[in-house]
């Protein structure tokens, strides 16, 4: 069997390299070793490729990474457009800021045709595909049309919302029937396959059963696979980064102060305005904590080109200003706010100075930060995990401190608790994520779809030209 792996972005996987992510952890040694290709967008656009791809395809070991330009014409309608202004917010349960273009819908289709035509170069006669997230929900229905007869996953790393919500989406139908063109669809909770599978069973009005549908392009099985991340190497880097430069001088700065860490993407599912205002009104009910905790946001900058972006960036740096306006003093800064990205190597460092990490986004498929922060912990020092229940990654670190994110007195409360709680407990908590987080591993991860995708390998889903 070979490989074909496809997401919108290929990472090379360089250390320092910022918002690698979990996949490229998982992916880049079954590259190596097993001979897989993993096709994505080389982030450049080019005029006239429609109809011969380019790519720059990169050797790695026994296999490749293979880069594309996409088609200049319809990159911004496909990206900024149908994926990141109708699909990201509705698969956020945020309709009110769904924005879309026929012609954006379009250059989705486009992108998602154009990228069939380009894997098949890649495909071998014992293919399998395995597609990623909500850039691509058309993408096997193409490589059908295209003749393809292999197996064809896809995995989804964003939520999936209610049938109401995922109804806001133009052409919703239309494409939730190409995506009947998968053998297999991974989500990452019980929830999301769950309103996926009713949106099926309600709106399509199709039979199914234990996960199983059944359509006119043949059988699709739906099941939950939730993403890990390698708690070892996190570990392992935390210890190394103790004595990186940006480290030692953060600690050098804190004093013995208490610190709490948040690291997203700026993004309005990350919830980072509740967060901030969660700690003002920490700061206003205890001033005794002035001076004892201080937060370091890092709000990677993303998707500027974005309306709905470009306003969360203003309003969140007002926030911060307003909050060190309040509280701080003159040789005291309450929020360090930071726009720019690290490398995992730095972060793990970073999560491991912070006594408390803060993760409470409104929405998250899963937030591998959160799994990040409790690996890089040292194990005889713990610190505190604080967690919105609506992240995909509550469902398995049950034991964290679950707030909800629209609650900002009972996030207040769940911070001042985290920085007051004895190390006995700290520890009996830390111990129960990390045992969940050494059973779901990335790796893991990883083989579970790749069994699951072999065993529900279904020939009737051929269409021959
Ligand atoms: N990340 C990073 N550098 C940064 C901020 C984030 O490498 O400055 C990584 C982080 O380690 C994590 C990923 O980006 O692996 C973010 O994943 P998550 O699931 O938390 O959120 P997403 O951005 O995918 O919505």
């Amino acid at each position: 069997m070979s490989l074909v792996v496809v997401s919108n972005r290929v990472a090379r996987g360089k250390p320092n390299e910022p918002m690698t992510g979990g996949l490229a952890a998982a992916l880049l040694p079954v590259v190596e070793k097993t001979g897989a290709i993993w096709v994505g967008s080389s982030g450049r656009v080019r005029d006239g490729s429609q109809k011969e791809p380019f790519a720059e395809v990169e050797a790695l070991g026994a296999g490749a990474l293979a880069m594309l330009d996409l088609p200049a014409a319809h990159y911004g309608g496909y990206y900024e457009g149908f994926a990141n202004s109708a699909l990201w917010p509705a698969l956020h349960s945020r309709a009110d800021l769904i924005r879309a273009s026929q012609d954006d819908y379009a250059s989705y289709r486009e992108v998602n045709a154009f990228m069939a035509r380009a894997l098949l170069r890649f495909r071998k006669p014992d293919s399998v595909f395995w597609i990623q997230d909500y850039h691509f929900l058309a993408l096997g229905a193409e490589l059908r049309d295209l003749g393809a007869t292999q197996p064809i996953g896809f995995f989804l790393h964003t939520p999936w919302p209610t049938r109401a919500v995922i109804s806001g989406v133009p052409h919703h139908r239309e494409l939730i029937e190409a995506m009947l063109a998968y053998d297999l669809i991974g989500f990452q909770t019980d929830e999301d396959c769950e309103n996926f599978l009713s949106y099926v069973r309600d709106d399509l009005e199709l039979a199914v059963q234990d996960g199983i549908i059944t359509s006119l392009s043949g059988r699709t099985r739906a099941a939950v696979f939730p993403i890990g991340i390698d708690p070892d190497r996190f570990a392992q880097q935390a210890t190394k980064a103790m004595t990186h430069p940006d480290v030692t001088r953060l600690r050098r700065s804190l004093n013995g102060e208490k610190l709490a860490i948040g690291v997203d993407r700026l993004d309005y599912s990350k919830g980072l305005g509740n967060r901030i205002k969660a700690f003002d009104r920490m700061w206003t009910l205890h001033p005794n904590l002035k001076r004892t905790v201080s937060l370091l946001q890092i709000a990677t900058p993303s998707r500027g080109a974005i309306e709905a972006y470009g306003n969360l960036q203003s309003e969140i740096a007002k926030l911060v200003t307003d909050v060190n306006g309040v509280h701080g003093e003159v040789d005291w800064t309450p929020i360090r706010y930071l726009n720019k990205g690290f490398g995992q190597g730095v972060l793990a460092g970073l999560y491991r100075t912070a006594q408390v990490g803060v993760v409470t986004p409104l929405q998250d498929g899963m937030n591998l930060v959160a799994k990040e922060y409790v690996a890089a912990q040292h194990p005889a020092d713990p610190g505190v995990l604080v967690l919105s229940k609506f992240a995909g990654a509550a469902n398995e670190l049950d034991a964290a401190l679950l707030v909800n994110p629209h609650d900002i007195d009972g996030m207040a409360r769940a911070v001042a608790a985290a920085l007051a709680m004895p190390l006995a407990e700290r520890r009996m908590r830390w111990e129960a994520m990390m045992a969940r987080l050494n059973n779901g591993t990335i790796q893991q991860w990883f083989a579970d779809f790749i069994e699951a995708l072999r065993d529900t390998r279904n020939p009737d889903k051929a269409i021959m030209p």
